[in-house]
């Protein structure tokens, strides 16, 4: 007997019918005789709907009354779950995170998990009973009630697998698993059989939105098997775990990309001491987050500094850039906020030369100008022109074959 964390996004309980038919599913594997915790989602834009409805009470509710409202989307599904599972004569129980229970830091709207007590789940699983839980929530050790930040749900999920010490966590979702790239910009992308732990968190990090970050760094650092499947096709899905299957061992596993990017540079700043401090300081100070970072060796005693934020703050980084041109003496500030970011990534590039040089060449063959690179250990990341992400990205996935499995890594 295997016991399995499921969980269903918004979309999977958008609807009455989609409820029932999740319920359909669940009856089914609980029917084989695997024990089985089921994690929900609210159904799709009510969480959205709630926090517009506070807005209308509110321009900045406390974030403590905040989580007692968002809290409540959850708390609709796995009641109505729970029905429909007794309506097809299938023992279930629902819980709210609190009651569970999933104990939590007080950090209100971004909680962290602390602790889970998990004897009352094992009780009801030992009773033959599907147990329901609300996801993207828990309680403070006084009772109060937390969230876990937006996509929380997933990190529920995978909690709650690895303090049951579940065989796999499931998560079921509106897309059948983990692409080579997205398939709205490149129709050959590609389902992957398995993906690493550490090329998912570069992947949903780079901007492919299909799980929470901190779900797979939880389920990363618990060694929680985690597969992503679609609620609505039957099918393997993508299981990401530490393995690399040796018969996958691909170059790259795929193409991230992330279209909110600007970026600025300031230029002519006394190469001295405490400079790249003087600049980023009150850029951070101001809570603005700061990605790319690239200083020019020095000339004739001045540098160059650029670096990239979200698209949203760039006006504002570039007034305080303005401010600190003037007192460091430095020559101008220029930006652009038309940029987009496109990543490589793959555990295989730690073990093999000529992966930078590959991205380079089919950039260049497309006549795309690099505006920036960084790199880490298994990606590669350029910085171009927003008109040529779906040019970059198609001809990225096609040099290294990702449409075809590929490009296989010589042993
Ligand atoms: N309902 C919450 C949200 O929309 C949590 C989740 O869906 O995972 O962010
Ligand atoms: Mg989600």
């Amino acid at each position: 007997m295997a016991l399995y964390v499921y969980k269903f996004g918004g979309t999977s309980v958008g609807s009455v019918e989609r409820i029932k038919a999740v319920a359909e599913k669940v009856k089914n594997a609980h029917a084989l005789g695997d024990q089985i915790v089921v994690v929900l989602s609210a159904m799709s834009g009510e969480t959205n709907r709630l926090i517009a409805l506070a807005k209308e009470m509110q321009a900045q509710p406390t974030e403590r009354e905040m989580d007692v409202l968002i809290s409540t989307g959850e708390q609709v599904t796995v009641a109505l779950l729970s029905m429909a599972l007794h309506e097809l004569g299938c023992e279930a129980c629902s819980y709210t995170g609190g009651q569970v229970k999933i104990l939590t830091d007080s950090s209100h709207t971004k909680a962290r998990i602390r602790k889970i007590d998990d004897s009352r789940i094992h009780a009801h699983l030992n009773q033959g009973k599907v147990v329901v839980v609300a996801g993207f929530q828990g309680v403070d050790e006084h009772d109060n009630i937390t969230t876990l930040g937006r996509g929380g749900s997933d990190t529920t999920a995978v909690a709650l697998a690895a303090a049951l010490k579940a065989d796999e966590c499931h998560i079921y979702t509106d897309v059948d698993g983990v692409y080579t790239t997205d398939p709205r910009v490149e129709p050959k992308a590609r389902r992957l059989e398995r993906i690493t732990f550490e090329e998912m968190l570069e992947m949903a990090s780079l901007g492919s939105k299909v799980l929470q970050i901190r779900s797979v760094e939880f389920a990363g650092k618990y060694n929680v098997a985690l597969r992503v499947l679609s609620s609505f096709t039957d099918g393997n899905g993508t299981l990401i775990t530490y393995e690399e299957s040796p018969m996958e061992s691909a170059l790259i596993s795929g193409i991230a990309f992330n279209r909110d990017e600007a970026k600025l540079t300031i230029t002519g700043v006394p190469d001295l001491p405490g400079v790249a401090f003087k600049i980023l300081g009150p850029v951070a100070d101001a809570n603005i987050e700061v990605d790319m970072i690239i200083q020019n060796i020095a000339d004739d005693a001045t540098t160059d500094f650029t670096f990239t934020v979200h698209r949203n703050d760039y006006h504002r980084a570039k007034a305080i850039l303005a401010q600190t041109c003037d007192e460091l003496g430095a020559r101008k500030v220029t930006g652009d906020d038309s940029i987009v970011k496109v990543s490589i990534v793959g555990v295989g590039m730690r073990s093999h030369a000529g992966i930078a040089s590959t991205m380079f060449k089919t950039l260049a063959s497309e006549g795309i100008n690099i505006r920036m690179i960084s790199t880490s250990e298994i990606k590669i990341s350029v910085v171009v022109d927003e008109k040529y992400l779906e040019l970059a990205v198609r001809a990225l996935h096609a040099a290294f074959n990702l449409d075809q499995g590929g490009t296989l890594a010589q042993p």
